[in-house]
């Protein structure tokens, strides 16, 4: 049979019109929330965002709920709430976006990275276990894709040892770990409401955890380090006072608004997302050139990211043409991660290549296809048609 000529070279594209890997759906629903939430006399401060942050404990399970400006902001505030100081060891992952490594950093202390696993991405407890050292204080784990890392194995590993265990679940919201929500399942865990996350507020994240003293900590450090409230104290009416160097990381009442009406429609979100995986796993499956993601058994997996793995021995070109062919008939991928400690002011601190290879191989040959709600059926078919014909291309 005579193969399709590639839009690489000059053949026709699969598609006119360019496909990204993730993208935001804003309804006539939420651009009404948002404008009652501006007519509000309060739009930021004001009652909206406490009522948001009851819905997401609601729908964690959570204990507590706390908003706040941005995912990155989340991370380093439960950072910050867990104690991490100067000298501080934290464990986390070589395979995620550079914001969970840097809220350590923020705070003196110093990341170490774990190697991942190979099947899921997602931090080896066996390598954690590996790194712990007299200074270490905590783990991040991060939800690769939106499926939940091993919370039990990490879990106890952290009691043991005395560690906090924070999970970077900005990929994750809708997700479940053994039929527990992701929310309620580490010491701290955080959210992203990033436009390119499962549900967004433009920029937003929050904090969650069941220990009512730490959320009183994040929320605190989200704005100023100013206390309030003082039980049984006699205080006058303007009275507050600043008890820790904290930031101004709150989230408006109109954005607050936007993420209360994207919650609505999550099942809705995780739903669609499950059903594409499903469509392209089915379409991908008889290739050996590609290898489709694993889910554990442990996890119904809200699906941030579809993470298609390219086998680099039964292919005729390497990632960075297969990724340039996929470009050219107009679908746009992305590649999840290039290991944080591979960036140069990383190398900086003095990391080095070659410390997690299970993470540096896996960046080596993974892309991420389009997977989002507002895709279309047709998005859906393009993007089956565009890896296949540029596979069936390169396919030895
Ligand atoms: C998006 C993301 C963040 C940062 O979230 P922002 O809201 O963009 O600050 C942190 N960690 C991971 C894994 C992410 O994907």
């Amino acid at each position: 049979m005579e193969k399709e000529q590639l839009a690489l070279y000059g053949g026709t594209p699969v598609r006119q019109e360019k496909i990204y890997y993730g993208h935001q759906q804003i309804t006539e629903e939420d651009i009404e929330a948002v404008a009652a939430a501006l007519r509000a006399p309060l739009i930021t401060q004001g009652p909206q965002t406490k009522g948001v942050e009851r819905e997401l404990e609601a729908l964690t399970g959570a204990g507590n709920a706390v908003l706040c400006s941005s995912g990155t902001a989340a991370l380093h505030v439960a950072c910050a709430a867990a104690g991490i100081g100067s000298g501080d060891e934290v464990i986390t992952t070589p395979f995620t976006f550079a914001a969970t490594a840097n809220s350590v950093l923020y705070l003196g202390g110093r990341p170490v990275f774990a190697d991942i696993r190979p099947d899921t991405y997602n931090i080896d407890p066996e390598q954690v276990r590996k790194k712990i050292t007299p200074a270490t204080r905590a783990v991040i784990a991060v939800d690769y894709a939106g499926q939940p890392a091993d919370l039990d194995e990490l879990s106890a590993l952290c009691k043991s040892h005395g560690l906090v265990l924070i999970e970077d679940a900005a990929h994750s919201i809708g997700s479940l770990y053994k039929g527990r929500s992701v929310g309620s399942l580490a010491d701290l865990t955080t959210f992203s409401f990033h436009p390119v996350k499962t549900v967004t507020s433009g920029e937003g994240g929050a904090i969650l955890t069941n220990d009512a003293v730490s959320a009183q900590a994040c929320r605190q450090l989200c704005q100023h380090g100013i206390r309030r409230e003082f039980p049984g104290r006699d205080v006058s009416p303007w009275y507050y006072e600043q008890v820790s160097l904290g930031y101004n990381y709150r989230i408006t009442d109109f954005q607050a608004m936007l993420l209360h009406s994207q919650l609505q429609r999550l099942q809705q979100y995780k739903q669609r997302r499950q059903q594409i995986v499903e469509i392209y796993n089915e379409a991908f499956a008889p290739y050996p050139a590609l290898i489709c993601p694993y889910q554990a058994q442990a996890c119904d997996v809200c699906w941030h990211l579809y993470v298609l793995r390219l086998v680099p021995e039964r292919l005729r070109c390497d990632r960075r043409t297969f990724f340039a062919a996929l470009s050219a008939e107009n679908l746009q991928p992305q590649v999840h991660y290039i290991p944080v400690y591979w960036h140069p002011y990383y190398r900086s601190l003095g990391y080095t290549r070659g410390a997690c290879p299970c993470a540096e191989s896996a960046y080596e040959t993974v892309l991420s296809l389009p997977l989002y709600p507002a895709m279309s059926d047709q998005d859906v078919q393009d993007t089956i048609r565009a890896v296949k014909k540029v596979t069936e291309y390169f396919s030895i």
